[in-house]
């Protein structure tokens, strides 16, 4: 069974790179148990989640594009190793098909794929893509005092520099003329969500806005790994009334795969809920 779906004329696969588990105690130290009591039915016998790492192919006016890239296969401690290529290619799709490669945020597990190793360099995964992110994103992770200090920014973020496939644009940007960026500041400082608007209907990628669905529940929940947990408690409540008004699919990158979803109302209650 394919998890592909349309929204319009534009079609979404979600491809995983990996799964990785979360700890509730360590994403939000701020929640007690008790808190934690109403949601239950998310976490394993162990008291944990499961979670997602991978990208969303979309395809929109005849281009391929990719929304994140996933962790990569670098050897990276703490880290499973990603089979995002391979997972691509069982799905038919090729490095050479992808037109554009999107990242939501320039996190670890949402840059990994961009590039892999040739000989002594690291080169663009994606040979003809052209890789988009926010300005304000790519300067303030490749800052060379930040970037310094970080190995995956050394090896999957600044290699894209000279290669003549990037494009640094506005939070607000037109990808097509079916595909919006939509600034989602908080997670990180240009964190965007991808709005996908065709024929009548809506589509949200929502990248790291929220890691788990509770938190369209519970809004006020920020992870331990937002930069700007108060921004991104705000960015968050507003992004969940807009999207329940439109009537939006919420596609989650690291809920459960494959992170189809829609907002519901049970009571005063809105909850994610698997298509
Ligand atoms: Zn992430």
């Amino acid at each position: 069974m394919s998890n592909q779906l349309t929204a319009g004329n534009v079609t979404i696969l979600p491809v995983s790179d990996t799964g990785i588990g979360g700890s509730p105690a360590y994403m939000f130290p701020q929640v007690s148990a008790e808190q934690w009591e109403p949601y239950r039915h998310w976490m394993n016998e162990r008291g944990n989640f499961r979670m997602n790492i991978g990208t969303y192919v979309l395809r929109s006016g005849g281009r391929t594009m990719l929304v994140d890239t996933g962790l990569g296969d670098k050897p990276r401690a703490g880290y499973p190793q990603g089979a995002l290529l391979a997972n691509l290619a069982a799905a038919g799709i090729m490095p050479d098909d992808v037109d554009i490669v999107l990242c939501t945020h320039l996190h670890i597990d949402h840059v990994g794929w961009n590039t892999v190793r040739k000989g002594d360099a690291w080169v663009p995964a994606f040979p003809r893509a052209r890789y988009i992110i926010a300005r304000t994103e790519w300067e303030y992770w490749t800052a060379p005092e930040r970037a310094a200090t970080i190995d995956y920014v050394q090896d999957s973020v600044l290699p894209l520099a000279d290669t003549g496939q990037l494009d640094l644009v506005e939070e607000t940007h037109r990808v097509t003329s079916e595909i919006t960026l939509v600034p989602a500041p908080g997670h990180t400082p240009a964190h965007v969500c991808v709005a996908i608007v065709s024929g009548g209907e809506r589509a949200m990628i929502i990248g790291d806005m929220a890691h788990h669905p509770v938190q369209l529940t519970e809004t006020e929940w920020s992870v331990a790994f937002d930069l700007d947990p108060r921004q991104a408690a705000v960015t968050r409540a507003a992004l969940v009334e807009q999207m329940e008004r439109d009537g939006s699919l919420v596609l989650g990158g690291h809920f459960p795969f494959p992170g189809l979803g829609r907002l519901v109302r049970l009571g005063e209650r809105r909850s994610w809920q698997a298509l």
